[in-house]
């Protein structure tokens, strides 16, 4: 039986990031994914704007930036399409049918937003702390948290505590008039989540999507493809262990202590720390199993919000793809989310566990293709997608603005495939909603929310941990951080 320091669930870019770290710390490290390629969810992301500079340094990834994609396309039915420019950070508009006032004012919204951000991100790289811990470290930490929120002044800190709990078309619509701009700005909030515009809580989404992101619009300025490959290169070069097309059945155990895993096809490897990659869901309920922890926790766990709507669409034209109105040293990151009415009548579908009439798209074109986010488009208990419809819905919009859409190929993946493909319960973006009740340290949930589980040995580095989603790899750097503060 073979043995190892630390074992990983999972190969996502959150397993890879913990398993490079781990290793180059001199731990031998075992990864196992399910699939036959590392990479997980990334699979189906668009954009990568930033690695963040710490994982980038300490994990010596370097990859080469693309060209050209600073620009954020908003499209309108009447082909007055807003288009605007992200110069580093600094939104200028190249195209908008809205006056000069709401121009300023939607800078100025976002110059706000990003203050609020940057506090909120400087909580980012760190374990959250554990409330009634007791603990002098938790209790300095919650100050600190505490400090930095009135670091920003006594009206900042206002306006802050006042929009958190807000719903982002209440704030967009005391301030501007521009229909486009709403729904762009909107469309940002909640894409990923379970919420719509009139949703309690659509402000903080976009405050810590774009914490997390170090963007607003987290545009595409790294491949995707390009960032796995290096993780796993880096992995390689410390030696780290990769088993592909292999699935882990149980996470072993003894007087609540971890002491390996087991492969469907019966393979045992010992470990006493395992890190999982997989969601929360999955790993408490399916992998570790119920009867080990205590009803309450387990009731938590149950709880945990993950219902997942957001499918991808491919679609190859025989011909080069044009869009009215736009000229092509411009494009960027597409989006069709034309106002606030639209996005909300889009979310109202999926409160019902159905699909949208008139779903919201935002996309990239590479000369003849295409790759969409369609939402919502929920994850179904019990029933199937008619993935037809949907992509016809999908191609009748996209026809308002591509004037031949001749097609050659076209895949639609919804929710439900990503869930079965890689084992995540409800195929969520983030693994779990991003929520007030499920962000610091009540994520996953209040009792697990600092990577380490009551299992000992046992941790969890996936999306579904604080921070939370995207491709940052933050939450696989803070959980090898804490099983090297623990490692015996
Ligand atoms: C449609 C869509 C579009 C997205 N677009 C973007 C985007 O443009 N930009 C962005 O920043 N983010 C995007 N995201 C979010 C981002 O892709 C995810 O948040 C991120 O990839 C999660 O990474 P992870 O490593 O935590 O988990 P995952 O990527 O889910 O990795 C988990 C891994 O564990 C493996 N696994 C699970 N169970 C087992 C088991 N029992 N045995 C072995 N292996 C197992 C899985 O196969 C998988 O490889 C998108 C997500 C979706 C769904």
């Amino acid at each position: 039986m073979k043995n190892f320091d630390i074992i990983i669930i999972g190969g996502g870019h959150n397993g890879l990031v913990a398993a490079s770290y781990l290793s180059k710390k001199g731990k031998k490290v075992l990864v196992v994914e399910k699939n036959e390629k590392v990479g997980g969810l990334a699979e189906y992301s668009n954009s990568l704007n930033c690695i963040s500079p710490i994982i980038k340094k300490e994990l010596n990834i370097n990859v080469a930036k693309v060209n050209k994609i600073n620009n954020i396309i908003s499209l309108e039915d009447n082909q007055n399409h807003t288009v605007l420019e992200d110069n580093n950070g600094k939104l200028s508009f190249l195209h908008t049918m809205a006056d000069e006032d709401d121009q300023q004012k939607f800078i100025s919204i976002i110059n706000n937003y990003k203050l609020f951000s940057k506090t909120l991100g400087s909580f980012m790289f760190q374990k959250p702390p554990r409330v009634k811990s007791g603990k002098k470290s938790d209790l300095l930490q919650l100050i600190s948290m505490g400090w930095k929120i009135r670091k920003l002044g006594k009206k900042n800190m206002r306006e802050l505590l006042r929009i958190i709990g807000l719903n982002i078309a209440d704030d967009l619509e005391d301030n501007l008039n521009d229909n486009n701009l709403m729904g762009l700005l909107s469309h940002e909030a909640v894409l990923g989540t379970n919420l719509g515009p009139r949703s309690p809580g659509s402000i903080l989404t976009l405050l810590y999507k774009q914490a997390i992101n170090d963007n607003i619009f987290n545009l595409k300025k790294i491949e995707v493809v390009e960032y796995i490959n290096q993780l796993e290169d880096c992995c390689n070069k410390h030696k780290v262990e990769i088993i592909k097309s292999s699935e882990v059945k149980k996470i072993l155990t003894q007087n609540y202590s971890v002491t390996g895993i087991q492969l469907t096809n019966g393979e045992v490897f010992e470990s006493k720390y395992v890190l999982s990659n997989a969601d929360p869901k999955t790993t408490y309920l399916n992998l570790l199993g119920a009867e080990i922890l205590d009803t309450d926790f387990i009731r938590r766990a149950k709880n945990f919000r993950n219902k997942g709507n957001v499918a991808k669409l491919e679609l190859v034209l025989e011909n080069e793809i044009n869009i009215n109105n736009i000229d092509k040293n411009i494009y960027g990151k597409f989006i069709y989310a034309p106002s606030i009415k639209y996005i909300e009548h889009a979310f109202n579908a999926n409160k019902y566990n159905k699909y949208s009439e008139n779903p919201c798209l935002e996309f990239y074109i590479n000369q003849n293709t295409l790759s969409a986010n369609v939402y919502y488009v929920p994850y179904l208990l019990n029933s199937n997608h008619e993935k037809n419809e949907i992509i016809k819905k999908c191609v009748s919009i996209l026809s308002k603005f591509i004037p031949e859409m001749k097609i050659a190929k076209e895949k639609l993946i919804t929710p439900n495939q990503m869930a079965e493909k890689y084992n995540i319960t409800g195929g969520h973006w983030h693994h779990g909603d991003l929520e007030i009740d499920q962000l610091l340290m009540m994520r996953p949930f209040y009792g697990s929310a600092q990577y380490s589980t009551p299992i000992d040995g046992l941790y969890l580095c996936s999306a579904g941990t604080h921070p939370g989603g995207g491709l940052t790899g933050i939450n696989g750097f803070n959980a090898a951080k804490k099983v090297i503060e623990d490692f015996k």
